[in-house]
């Protein structure tokens, strides 16, 4: 199938003829529905605004999970990137989507107000830009992303290093999306059937990258975006289920080969090393994260640009700690709709366009019968 043919109504429609059937006798036999985790920010809009959620409604519960870094990023990471936006001497760079996110006491959007120097850029090449026009302030790019993202960034380290601009630096706080599936697996309270993985990550990790999944047996297929990408995804998983030994299926190999961008993981491998970092609403998550290697210490904003970081605190009422662990729906949140909207966001959930309160603010409100 080619381009359009993915979101082709005839085709969805008789896909729709076979498949259901299956799920709804996997349903009988389980006495229950199927419960399904999206990894990603990108499948949980896909599957509200295609509308597959409400075709699926009657088998599966779609849990969303940690997938969209702006909402796994940690309070105190937060705290820290406002920290740099307080320096005189220094400019924050970022992606629009951090403005709004709440630090413990303030956001970059506050800062800015209060006459801090942020600006926001669209790709990190930019931001090495601004720090060639700027050679008396030191400027700060804010890495916060999973694996499709730090490529761009890499390459602007890499680019700083060529051009000999010394007053670049990048806060990492960049996440790899296998470790965080793990504790999900491993937890008894969860009672997942399985993973749709996200299909723009695994462009660079491949399908080799999951091998984590298929080490712990479990149901997983790597998905695209489109409505028959959606269900036969679903379907798929089900099928899986029911094998005593499961491998990840790749459902999405017009983009996705099985060692992944080669190239993409060189670069990263050249500038950053794995660590063990913090996820809000998860802790601490073993080999989870990357900082910039010995080589690259010079580009390091923590190491380089001292701060004074305020103690970090939560944000009052807010559930974005459970909602990254598909614990809890938006609706479960009482801030949800009320004091909480895209407007005057409360969590980071409701700020970024692909956080689940925010997909669910504009796709499903009046629907609270969804539960997990
Ligand atoms: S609705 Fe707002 S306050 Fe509630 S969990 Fe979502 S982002 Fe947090």
């Amino acid at each position: 199938m080619m381009g359009m043919a993915y979101r082709d109504k005839d085709i969805f429609a008789s896909l729709c003829q076979k498949m259901l059937p299956v799920l709804e006798e996997k349903k009988q036999r389980l006495g229950r529905k199927l419960r399904f985790m999206e990894v990603c920010g990108t499948h949980t809009v896909s599957f509200s605004k295609t509308g597959v959620r409400e075709v699926l409604a009657d088998y599966v519960d779609l849990v969303s999970g940690p997938g969209c870094p702006v909402c796994v990023t940690d309070q105190s990471d937060m705290d820290q990137m406002i920290a740099f936006a307080k320096r005189s001497d220094t400019i924050v760079a970022t992606f629009g989507d951090m403005m709004k996110v709440p630090g413990s006491y303030s956001n970059l959007y506050k800062e800015k107000a209060d006459g801090a120097e942020v600006r926001i850029v669209y790709s990190p090449s930019q931001a090495v830009e601004i720090a060639r026009q700027n050679p008396q302030k030191q400027v700060v790019f804010l890495g916060v992303g999973f694996e499709t993202t730090v490529p761009s960034i890499a390459l602007s380290i890499r680019k700083a290093e060529r051009e000999k601009v010394r007053n670049y630096f990048v806060y990492s706080a960049h996440k790899l999306t296998p470790p965080a599936l793990q504790p999900l697996i491993q937890d008894p309270t969860h009672q997942l059937d399985g993973f749709l993985l996200p299909g723009h990550v695994s462009v660079i990790i491949g399908r080799k990258g999951w091998n984590l999944l298929e080490s712990l047996n479990e149901p997983a297929v790597i998905g695209g975006f489109e409505p028959i990408d959606l269900l036969t995804s679903i379907y798929l998983l089900t099928l899986e289920m029911n094998k005593e030994r499961r491998s990840v299926v790749n459902n999405y190999s017009r983009m996705v080969r099985e060692n992944g961008n080669e190239k993409a993981q060189e670069l990263l491998k050249e500038i950053f090393e794995v660590d063990s970092v913090k996820w809000r609403g998860f802790g601490i998550l073993p080999n989870s994260g990357l900082r910039m290697n010995a080589a690259y210490q010079s580009y390091d904003a923590l190491t380089n640009l001292p701060v004074d970081r305020p103690v970090t605190k939560g944000i009052k009422g807010c559930r974005c700690g459970e909602i990254v662990k598909g614990k809890e729906t938006p609706f479960g949140c009482p801030l949800f709709a009320k004091a909480c909207t895209p407007e005057n966001p409360i969590g980071p959930c409701m700020v970024s366009s692909e956080g689940t309160c925010s997909t669910y603010y504009q796709f499903e409100r009046g629907k609270e019968k969804i539960t997990y």
